[in-house]
Formats: C-alpha cells, structure tokens, sequence
C-alpha cells in the first residue's frame, strides 16, 4: 500500500473525528440548538424573519442557479453534497439573506435523509460563522462559483444546473451561473428570458456581501 491517503482534517478520519467532536459538543454544551446561552454561539443581530426571502431560498427559486439546483435536489431526493451544504447554508445566512441559521436548520432538519440533531446544529453553527469552531466570518463562497471555487462545480457542461434548473438546459454553460448577465438574445434563443421563465437574482450578491460583512462585524463588536 502506498503512503499516498490524504490527513486529517481532509481524510475520512479527519471528517469522522468532527462527528465525533461534534456529538460530544452536542451532549456537553447547553443549549446546543440554540443561540441565547450557548458557549459555542457568538450573539449576531441576524434581520427578521422574511417569510419570502426563506421561502425562495427553500424552494429553489432565488435566481441564483447553483444555490437553486442544490435546494431543489434536497426538496426532490433528501441529499445535497458536502460542499452544497455549505453554499447554500453560507447563502442564506452571513453571506447574501442575513436570516438566523435556526431557519435553514430547520428546513434541513426536516428534509435530510441523513438529518442529525447534534451534527446538523453543529455546521449550522460553523458555517454561519457563529462558532469558535467556524471558518473566519470574513470568507464567503460566491454563489456564482466559477470552476475555480473551492466548491469544486463542473462548469463546462453545467450538466448538474441543467438537470435540476430545466428552464436553464439550453442555456450555454458560459452564463449559466449568473444568466441575467447574458444578453436579450441569448436568452431567447435559450427558451429563457430571466425575470420571466426564471427569476432575476433576488439580492445583488456583492452589495449584500458587504453589507453583511459589516453587520457582522458590527454585532461582534457590540
Ligand atoms: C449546513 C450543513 C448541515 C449538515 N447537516 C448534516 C446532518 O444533518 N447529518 C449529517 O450526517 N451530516 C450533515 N452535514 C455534514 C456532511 O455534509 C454530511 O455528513 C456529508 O455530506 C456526508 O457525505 P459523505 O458520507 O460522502 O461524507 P464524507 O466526506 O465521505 O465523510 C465521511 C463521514 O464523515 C462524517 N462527516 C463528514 N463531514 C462532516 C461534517 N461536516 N460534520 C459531521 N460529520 C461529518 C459523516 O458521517 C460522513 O458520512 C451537514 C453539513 C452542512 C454544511
């Protein structure tokens, strides 16, 4: 055998060891599920409720095509990727809509296949940016990942987004992560004119990005 297997964190070990990091947090610290009284949550002025913003979010539907397929493949078959996971949940929370991790959680928790109290709570926790365990609060995924990104898409044929978005199937791959960029033509030559057959992206991711950035900073600091 070769001495060619990746380390911890990256390993199966590596993920195996925060399960079980995160199972005995889970047992050991209040109010794990919680973010009044939880050793493991830093206290952020999350904006209200926003009964549309979360339900766009959910369904699928918030213009933002790799956010979008993922959500819709959870709704459809219970299973998103690792890395999904963290785009969307990073989406919906410091990175674009600013709306508390409790909501996403609980849209997870009721749609997961491998739906788990303590791990569940736990990456909500670290990927909202809340916990000491959480990546820096400062570094978002773009939800128009290019092939690039960590998130490690397949842009060249953009074969998963056509799958789960079929408004977008004869959208050339070049555009397919931001298609409101693309020209009237294309559009209709691609069946697809956004803000008619698929929505226009519901925030400016940029100016959202900022804007949270600071508001995050400014509730730390509070
Ligand atoms: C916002 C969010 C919510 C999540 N909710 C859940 C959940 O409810 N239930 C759940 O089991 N996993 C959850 N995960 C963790 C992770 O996405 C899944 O465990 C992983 O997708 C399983 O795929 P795999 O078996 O191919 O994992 P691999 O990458 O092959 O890892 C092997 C095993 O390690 C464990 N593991 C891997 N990553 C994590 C992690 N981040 N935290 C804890 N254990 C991990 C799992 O048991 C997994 O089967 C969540 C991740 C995020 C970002």
């Amino acid at each position: 055998m070769g001495n060619d297997f990746t380390k911890p964190p990256e390993s199966l070990h590596g993920q195996m060891l925060f399960r079980e990091m995160f199972y005995l947090l889970s047992r050991s610290v209040s109010n794990w599920d919680q973010d009044l009284d939880n050793q493991m949550c830093k206290k952020i002025d999350w904006g209200d409720y926003n009964d549309s913003a979360l339900s766009a979010w959910e369904m699928g539907l918030t213009g933002f095509p790799y956010i979008d397929a993922m959500m819709r493949q959870l709704d459809a078959t219970g299973w998103m990727h690792h890395l999904g996971r963290h785009a969307v949940s990073c989406f919906l929370t410091r990175g674009q809509l600013w709306q508390h991790w409790k909501y996403g959680r609980d849209v997870f928790q009721k749609k997961l296949l491998d739906s788990d109290w303590a791990v569940n709570n736990a990456n909500w926790l670290w990927l909202s940016g809340v916990a000491p365990f959480s990546m820096p609060y400062f570094r978002l995924y773009n939800p128009c990942p290019d092939s690039k990104s960590s998130l490690n898409v397949e842009t060249k044929t953009a074969a998963f987004i056509k799958f789960w978005i079929p408004e977008l199937k004869e959208f050339p791959p070049k555009y397919i992560l931001e298609p409101h960029l693309s020209s009237a033509s294309i559009q209709q030559s691609s069946n697809c004119v956004i803000g008619k057959d698929y929505p226009f992206p519901m925030v400016n991711r940029k100016e959202s990005a900022k804007e949270n950035l600071m508001r995050f900073k400014d509730s730390l600091a509070a």
